[in-house]
């Protein structure tokens, strides 16, 4: 037996057999006779026979039937001269094993020649396992619920998958040597040639094309198909193509743009113009309804950059925020202005959304527009009317401003021009004369304030106080001041305080107001009976009481159906009731106001000819916390006697009366027209105080007093006449550095207080204010009102003098004053009601010397301001009012000492 190791064969050889003995595959070395010389131990391992078995055998004995043919023709092959390798990519074959299990495996054989000696080594490669994988894979393909096949360069069918027929219809013996086209629908297969042809020149590893499929049938199936260029033999390609049907998510997609296109076409319908975009701005299509807003084709629009097309540069960058939070999937809705072709300018309202591709991924964003143009129109129109509206309302209120001041400025010299006439010796038809204009003045005054209060509440521009105030005492000064009305009309004034009531914080003015108006009404409409004011604690809270305020009369009453508007303004019952009464239909209105403002409400209940009630309730707070008393002076003029005054004022007759008053109180006056010329004199003159008018030509009150303060750095106080009483300017002298002001039109008593104020010549308080007063405990008069008892009247200092502090003649003294009082006090009230002051002048000089021993200075300044024949009738009657209520209080404060 021929065996490898029995020849002759050298170290390299022993290396060589090493090498071949431990290869990975089967090696069989055989001499030309085919007798084995070496048998390693993969083919050990796969035939199952060892080497020593084997050696010497033919090798013919291991490779039958078929395998063997093949394993000859290679040796044959071989033969042939000059070639090396047999069969370079091997064969294949099957072999038995010692068990006798067939192996396929792959044979080559390898010529070898060594010192004239040709050996063949045969290599066999167990195909087992690549044949598992193979047939693995070729289940895989052939059980794929996908379309698999491949074709051709030229696009011919190779291989089909069992699928394919399937779905198809045709047979594999029909599809290959077909062309793929056969299943394309007709109007996809230029498209689909060109894609494949493009993706074979260009090598592009693999492309994805969704076309529909038409069956045997005639049926139409969509695929999606993925096609890889798969290399063959002889650097040829073919197409490996994966198809799956797409049918269902295709006719989900049709419908979801039939429904897009529904909903794109009720759009269009509602006028609302469409218009698209990709992200990049380009716009993908526009809609026939944003054509018609715009004015251009759907063609001039599509592919052009939309921000550049439509939009002018003011709107440009809110467009360019609005595409980038379309980006990030939001919605928004905006205003914009978009171009029209024509050039004109035309609103719209956007609601953008953004627009998404198959995928979910945001490729645009699509745009309502509403055509607004007339909206916006309308907007500006209305914009603008606020505008004027606005301006009417402030040159409304510049109207009321300068009406205020017209009318204030020569009220100014009828008031003061009548007093001065009422001061001078007149007979009493002449008296009588220039009573009626004071009151006629008087009233066209109450007229003025309540127009100009009306305005105030109109502009919004009353605002209340809310400071501590002494009620009591506040309806007890409205008792006095219109107690000689009711009395002049023969009515009985009730004026009935419930016991409790004390100090609450509120408005003492608009309050007053209020009461004024009620009281006024109510005396004006009642010829017979009586008018009552009440004031009572509805309830009471732990810090505020629920304070109720009620004016009732016994007087003509108002209709029914007219109540309802009694609280509109000019609202009067009826023409006649303006005619015959007066007055302008503007209380009410402002004292309805004015109660709502304090948290109440204005109530009425009125029967014809029987009497009318209105009434109010207000939460007010209590309060102990009264302010400290203002000290109003006692209005001796004589005080200002040698006192130097600047008048600075540009009217002629103002100029005049104040001229005239100061001069009759002995005050040296020096006169300038304007604030120019009063500069100059201040410059060269020291004054005691200056009057200054605030709207003077050249210059202002204002102006001049600035230039007093902070050129002339002059400290002389300065009282401003301002005859405007709704622009604020009461804030405005005192920001210009004026220390006071008075209103015009005023009366001599109040240029006599401020002058007397500002230059610090008061003499001692008379505590008139409503607000600065102590409440003790309250005694009642006859007609139910509590008089509060405020104010020490007694003073026994002359008694004790000349009495030299004789308590028995003292006290006696006393008791004849106290027992006279009753038939005096009847004396003064008959006088004031039949208006005879020589009797009331007589009076008050009889009892001037019981006063000056037992009352206060007040008492004995008012008893000779009564008795002094310079008053005129109202300021008596002021004055012989309060001295009536003040010898009841000493009478009271009298008996309590004795
Ligand atoms: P006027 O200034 O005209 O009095 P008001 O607003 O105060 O304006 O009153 C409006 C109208 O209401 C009056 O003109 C009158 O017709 C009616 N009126 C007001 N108070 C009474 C009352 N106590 N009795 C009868 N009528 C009254």
């Amino acid at each position: 037996m021929n065996t490898f190791d029995s020849n002759p064969i050298n170290d390299n050889e022993n290396m060589f057999r090493g090498l071949l003995m431990e290869a990975a595959d089967a090696v069989v070395l055989i001499d030309q006779t085919q007798s084995i010389l070496l048998w390693n131990r993969a083919a050990e391992k796969l035939w199952g026979y060892s080497e020593q078995e084997v050696l010497g055998n033919n090798i013919d004995q291991f490779v039958p039937g078929e395998s063997q043919k093949s394993y000859d023709g290679d040796i044959e092959n071989n033969k042939q001269p000059g070639q090396n390798k047999i069969n370079e990519k091997g064969r294949e074959v099957s072999v038995e094993t010692k068990t006798g299990k067939r192996v396929p495996i792959s044979i080559s054989t390898t010529k070898y020649q060594n010192t004239g000696t040709t050996y063949f080594m045969v290599t066999c490669k167990d195909l087992t396992q690549e044949k598992i994988e193979a047939e693995k894979y070729k289940n895989l393909v052939e059980s794929a619920s996908d379309l698999i096949y491949t074709c051709s360069s030229d696009g011919i069918f190779t291989y089909v998958n069992p699928m394919v027929p399937h779905l198809t219809g045709y047979s594999p013996e029909e599809l290959i040597g077909s062309h793929f086209s056969i299943l394309i629908r007709e109007d996809h297969q230029e498209e689909a040639q060109e894609l494949y042809s493009e993706q074979l020149n260009s090598i592009t590893a693999s492309s994805y094309y969704e076309f529909p499929m038409i069956t045997k049938s005639g049926q139409e199936v969509w695929l999606g198909q993925h096609i890889n260029l798969h290399k063959i033999q002889n650097n040829d390609v073919e197409f490996l193509a994966i198809a799956r049907n797409i049918n269902e998510r295709k006719i989900a997609q049709k419908e979801l743009i039939r429904s897009e296109e529904k909903y794109k076409d009720i759009i269009e319908n509602m006028k609302l113009g469409l218009l698209e975009v990709d992200n990049n701005d380009i716009i993908t299509n526009a809609y026939p309804r944003f054509c018609e807003i715009t004015g251009y084709s759907r063609k001039e629009l599509v592919g052009k950059k939309a921000v550049e097309t439509l939009l002018s540069k003011d709107f440009v960058a809110n467009m360019e925020k609005q595409n980038e939070d379309r980006k990030s999937g939001e919605q928004g809705v905006y205003e914009t202005q978009i171009l029209r072709k024509d050039g004109s300018q035309t609103w719209v309202l956007i609601s953008g959304a953004p627009k998404y591709d198959i995928k979910g991924e945001v490729d645009g964003s699509i745009g309502i527009h509403l055509d607004i143009t007339d909206r916006k129109e309308i907007e500006i129109e209305l914009r603008k009317a606020k505008e004027i509206a606005e301006q009417s309302v402030l040159s409304r209120e510049l109207f009321m401003a300068n009406m205020s001041h017209e009318i204030r400025t020569p009220m100014n010299a009828i008031i003061g021009m009548s007093e001065l006439l009422m001061n001078s010796s007149l007979d009493i038809r002449q008296h009588g004369y220039i009573e009626a204009i004071v009151s006629s003045a008087d009233n066209l005054l109450i007229i003025i304030n309540d127009i100009l209060d009306f305005s105030k509440i109109e502009f919004g521009k009353l605002e209340l106080e809310n400071i501590p105030v002494n009620l009591p005492k506040l309806l007890y000064n409205i008792r006095t001041t219109i107690g000689l009305k009711a009395e002049e009309s023969g009515l009985l004034l009730n004026c009935i305080i419930d016991e409790g009531i004390g100090v609450y914080k509120t408005d003492p003015v608009r309050l007053n107001q209020i009461l004024i108006n009620l009281m006024g009404n109510a005396i004006k409409f009642t010829h017979k009976g009586s008018v009552s004011m009440t004031c009572s604690i509805e309830k009471s809270f732990p810090n505020h009481d629920l304070i109720k305020f009620s004016v009732k009369d016994t007087g003509i009453g108002i209709e029914t159906e007219l109540l309802e508007h009694i609280f509109e303004s000019f609202s009067q019952v009826d023409k006649s009731i303006s005619r015959k009464y007066g007055g302008t239909g503007l209380g009410l209105a402002i004292s309805r106001v004015l109660v709502e403002m304090m948290g109440g409400a204005l109530e009425v209940e009125s029967i014809v000819n029987e009497g009318t009630n209105f009434h109010f309730s207000l939460k007010l707070e209590k309060t102990e916390a009264l302010p400290a008393p203002k000290a109003k002076p006692t209005l001796n003029h004589s005080l200002l006697k040698g006192t130097s005054v600047l008048l600075v004022e540009d009217q002629e007759i103002n100029r005049f009366m104040a001229q005239t008053i100061l001069e009759n109180w002995e005050c040296i006056v020096d006169v300038a027209v304007n604030g120019l010329e009063a500069i100059k004199m201040v410059e060269t003159t020291d004054f005691d105080i200056i009057l200054m008018d605030m709207q003077m030509p050249v210059m202002d009150g204002i102006e001049a007093t600035t230039i007093i303060r902070n050129k002339l750095q002059l400290d002389v106080p300065i009282v401003a006449l301002t005859a405007n009483a709704i622009k604020g300017d009461n804030q405005k002298c005192f920001d210009a550095g004026m220390n006071d002001y008075l209103s015009k039109p005023f009366k001599q008593d109040d240029l006599c207080e401020k002058l007397l104020v500002n230059l610090e010549l008061t003499e001692e308080s008379t505590e008139e204010n409503l607000t600065g007063v102590d409440l003790k405990e309250p005694t009642k008069n006859s007609e139910s009102l509590r008089l509060p008892e405020n104010e020490n009247l007694v003073d026994l200092s002359m008694l004790i003098q000349n009495t030299n502090n004789n308590k028995d003649f003292m006290t006696s003294m006393i008791q004849i004053f106290i027992d006279e009082v009753p038939d005096q006090l009847e004396t003064f009230e008959k006088s004031i009601r039949t208006k005879d002051f020589d009797n009331i002048d007589r009076l008050a000089h009889q009892m001037k010397p019981s006063i000056d021993h037992l009352a206060n200075k007040s008492m004995q300044t008012l008893v000779r301001k009564i008795e002094s024949a310079e008053q005129n009738a109202e300021h008596l009657h002021r004055d012989v009012s309060e001295f009536y209520e003040k010898l009841q209080d000493l009478t009271n404060q009298l008996k309590a000492l004795n």
